[in-house]
């Protein structure tokens, strides 16, 4: 008997897609229990930039742990808070000369997302939000409303009446002047679109496809909100901590949004955790406006100030991943050569390849699988296989991942 099939509810889907049981975890690479060794080029949909039980974030989190420091604490001051707080200001937000107040709305990214959404519609007395083609921010009613497949991933009765889709970066293929469709609709008060409260954006659309906005469409993006009094949101849950080279993914557009989301590998070691930032001059939520159990996860807070630590005190971590970034997109360019309808995609570190077809996709995946290497599949019709492997991925690891990848395009798509 299978004790899964037994206890578990349908509501699955890697371990479809990856039917095995692991147990270890170290660095690239994810063990199963019967002896096998898989390349993580998934890692943990981004939550796993510095890779699986980093030793550093490790021994910090253990040393926290043998002299019985708080774990839960709701959201009460703790030491572990304040050095959290204070590794953030010092190495992330000070020297990119950003001022934010730091909200912790819950332990997961769509909390994040939930409390962006609900603190602009508060700030600005506006009820509706601007959201982009393909985007996704999460799976709670909000976060959902404003993800481009909502209706798909959540079905009937998603409160869609707020959100107003607008195209993303490329999305008519150039053909269309920045912002033109958006600025005269913005303009025309017949046009239906009532003001919003804010425009929420990712900067590289990892579940929508590992699509790269420009930097000089976000810049033109903050624009058009700082012109119309629209607060910007970036949804840098999946690009953040260094996903796409710098630690916030959005830092070469030289914009400032007014509010950012974080989420995944913010913690550092794959414990939960999330954070709200906002400018100074948005933190209106009244006492208690905005909470939840599980805002204080201390051994988040401890790992989370190690991997600070350990990997943005300089720019070596941002540097190494262009690097690694570039030998991935070199290799998906030397597929594209040989292989007819594939598209490489993505910045830094959030790489795909785009078939021409979501059975060609799978079948890479499923192939990639076969050979011991993890990739997932996105895009609104799976049609992009991503590579998104820790940034600590050593040099070797990276080229056999690259190898198994490209051994299991050929045995498809060739
Ligand atoms: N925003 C983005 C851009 C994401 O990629 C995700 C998760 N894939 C979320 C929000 C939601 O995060 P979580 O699953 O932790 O709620």
């Amino acid at each position: 008997m299978n004790i899964f099939h037994t206890l578990e509810s349908e509501v699955r889907s890697y371990c479809r897609s990856w039917p095995v049981v692991f147990d270890r975890a170290t660095g690239s690479w994810l063990h199963t229990e019967d002896g096998r060794r898989y390349l993580d080029f998934f890692a943990g949909a981004g939550a796993l930039n510095y890779g699986h039980n980093n030793p550093v974030l490790k021994q910090a989190l253990l040393e926290y742990l043998a002299e019985d420091r708080v774990i839960h604490s709701l959201d009460m001051h703790t030491a572990a808070k304040r050095a959290f707080l204070e590794k953030f200001d010092e190495l992330v937000l000070a020297p990119r000369g950003l001022d934010y107040k730091v909200q912790f709305p819950g332990p997961t990214g769509t909390n994040a997302v939930e409390s962006a959404l609900k603190l602009a519609r508060k700030v600005t007395g506006r009820e509706s939000i601007v959201n982009f083609t393909n985007a996704f921010h999460g799976m709670t009613l909000g976060s959902l409303s404003v993800s481009g497949d909502s209706m798909k991933r959540g079905g009937a009765g998603i409160p869609l009446v707020h959100a107003t889709p607008m195209p993303y970066d490329n999305y008519f293929d150039r053909r269309y002047p920045d912002f033109l469709y958006f600025e005269r609709l913005l303009s025309d008060n017949g046009s239906g679109l009532n003001k919003p409260a804010a425009v929420i954006v990712e900067s590289v659309q990892g579940e929508g496809g590992i699509n790269a906005a420009r930097f000089e469409w976000l810049a033109g993006l903050a624009d058009l909100c700082r012109k119309h009094d629209i607060l910007l949101i970036v949804d840098d849950v999946q690009m953040g901590c260094g996903r796409t080279g710098p630690f916030f993914s959005f830092e070469p557009a030289e914009i400032q949004p007014d509010i950012v989301c974080l989420s995944k590998s913010i913690g550092g070691f794959g414990l939960p955790m999330a954070l709200t930032l906002v400018r100074p001059h948005l933190d209106v939520w009244e006492p208690g406006e905005h909470n939840g159990t599980f805002r204080g996860n201390n051994a988040s807070f401890v790992t989370a100030a190690a991997s600070l630590e350990t990997y943005w005190a300089d720019d070596r971590l941002e540097k190494s991943t262009l690097a690694k970034g570039e030998q991935v997109d070199r290799a998906l360019h030397e597929i594209a050569r040989s292989v007819p309808g594939v598209t490489p995609k993505g910045r830094g570190l959030a790489r795909g390849l785009s078939f021409a077809d979501p059975a060609t996709a799978a079948r890479v995946a499923k192939t990639a699988f076969e050979r011991e290497l993890l990739v997932e599949t996105s895009g609104p019709d799976d049609e992009v296989v991503k590579l998104m492997p820790p940034l600590t991925i050593t040099d070797d690891e990276l080229g056999e991942g690259l190898t198994r990848f490209t051994e299991s395009v050929l045995a498809c798509a060739a």
